[in-house]
């Protein structure tokens, strides 16, 4: 069992700090998990996957800073304001095609017509004078239709004779003409405050002449891998370590979603030395990352400190691979103690913190895109809880098919680089058997 964590005997000015800014995140979360069994602030028991998010999510307040970024580099960002359309677009009635501008009242449905070619309008040049009955311009697609001009004929539907075009019988007036504003009317929402700028809205805010735009400032993720038995890749690995590859797929993690990553290496399992670290964490980082520290290990410590430090939860989450997960706060940062298993340290990160560092920066849509796919093989499932496998997603004979990629340990951190997707299998999902649909949620950065 959990001890009671919170000790408030001799305090350093920092845990005095730290507590008066931690205080109302703990009374939130009691208030929010009353009913269930608490230890000194923290939580034993399982919460559902849906509820730890949630509750995750309900505790990230957006930042408010806002910076300015040129279009063209504000791939991965968020916008910070509405941007309103600040002409129409297109901007006047232009042609749809190559062809031949020209009055519709000219047109017949009996007879063909032939009018006089009276000018070449390439496109980006205006035709300054008016059309009138009779005549027809040259025109290329794109340019602004000529005064006096409603519809245009493409050019393979005509013939010409000298400075004449012929026209054949029953085409209808207004044909291939753009209107103004057909697309986007000045004024309306271009694109939405709270948007991921994606490459379509870079290039639709830089149709409407826009080169710097406001984005809400990357968050920094103060990144910490914890335990005497992770060493530094590059280094020296003494016998009975494991090289660090947490901090180093949470850093790309990390670096998808467009975060500041601050790298404060590898603590060892020493309580003074992981307060220190944590401490120094929570003053650079937005957000506090850790992983390994939060099973219920004798040297499980970063729990223990954090009641110390700051506030904590710790959760046992329903779910596999992942179960210990240790949200927070240290003074003004959040703080996120995820599971020490390269796998589980992944898919929670995933699931989250990902839409917490999502609504941190100020993202409006903070769900993924899942969708069905068949299984190809029998997927095993224990009752009761929700499990991700990893799976490998192939468009196939006409549909999606997904398959395991193997063992599924949560320290098999090969089954991520084999897979490209996580196969979700609800709490009350029996196993899975071959040709039977189920939930995927593609690995993609955004
Ligand atoms: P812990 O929760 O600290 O007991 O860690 C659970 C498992 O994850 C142990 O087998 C650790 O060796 C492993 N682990 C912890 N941190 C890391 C890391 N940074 N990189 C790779 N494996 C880790
Ligand atoms: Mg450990």
């Amino acid at each position: 069992m959990l001890r009671a964590l919170t000790c408030w005997g001799v305090r350093a000015s920092w845990q005095v700090k730290a507590q008066e800014q931690t205080a109302s995140y703990n009374d939130e979360q009691t208030a929010m998990s009353s009913g269930r069994a608490r230890h000194g602030g923290v939580e034993a028991g399982m919460i559902p996957v849906a509820e730890a998010r949630e509750r995750i999510l309900a505790q990230v307040v957006p930042l408010r800073e806002v910076e300015e970024t040129p279009v063209a580099v504000a791939l991965g960002r968020v916008l910070a304001t509405d941007v309103l359309a600040p002409f129409d677009v297109p901007p006047n009635d232009n042609s749809a095609v190559d062809g031949y501008a020209l009055n519709g009242d000219d047109l017949s449905p009996t007879a063909p017509a032939r009018l006089r070619v009276i000018a070449d309008l390439p496109a980006g040049s205006v035709f300054e004078g008016v059309l009138r009955r009779g005549e027809a311009i040259r025109i290329m697609t794109g340019a602004p239709m000529p005064q006096g001009a409603d519809t245009v004929i493409p050019q393979e539907l005509v013939s010409r004779d000298g400075e004449f075009v012929v026209i054949p019988a029953r085409i209808p007036r207004g044909i291939n003409v753009r209107s103004q504003g057909e697309d986007i009317t000045k004024g309306m929402l271009l694109v939405e405050a709270g948007t991921l700028l994606r490459p379509q809205e870079m290039g639709l805010l830089s149709s409407q002449g826009l080169a710097r735009i406001p984005v809400t400032r990357r968050p920094r993720v103060a990144l910490l891998s914890t335990g005497d038995e992770v060493a530094e890749p590059g280094g020296e690995r003494r016998p009975g370590q494991i090289y660090d590859s947490n901090r180093i797929s949470l850093t790309g993690l990390c670096g998808q979603l467009g975060c500041e990553v601050i790298d404060l290496g590898i603590a060892r399992d020493v309580k003074e030395e992981l307060r220190a670290r944590l401490l120094q964490a929570s003053e650079v980082g937005d957000v506090v990352l850790t992983s390994g520290g939060v099973s219920v290990g004798v040297y499980d410590l970063v729990k223990e400190v954090l009641t110390e430090i700051g506030g904590i939860d710790f959760w046992q989450v329903n779910m596999t691979p992942g179960r210990p997960l240790a949200p927070g706060k240290i003074g003004k940062a959040y703080f996120y103690g995820l599971p020490g298993n390269p796998v589980a340290s992944m898919v929670t990160f995933l699931l989250f913190v990902r839409p917490a560092l999502w609504k941190l920066m100020g993202r409006k849509e903070l769900e993924v895109p899942r969708f069905r796919a068949t299984a190809k093989c029998d997927i095993g499932k224990k009752a009761g809880r929700r499990e991700f496998k990893r799976g490998i997603l192939r468009f196939e004979r006409g549909a999606w098919e997904v398959e395991t990629t193997g063992p599924q340990g949560s320290g098999i951190l090969r089954s991520m680089v084999l897979g490209n997707c996580l196969i979700i299998l609800e709490e009350g999902q029996p196993p899975v058997k071959a040709g039977e649909e189920v939930w995927v949620e593609p690995f993609v950065p955004f």
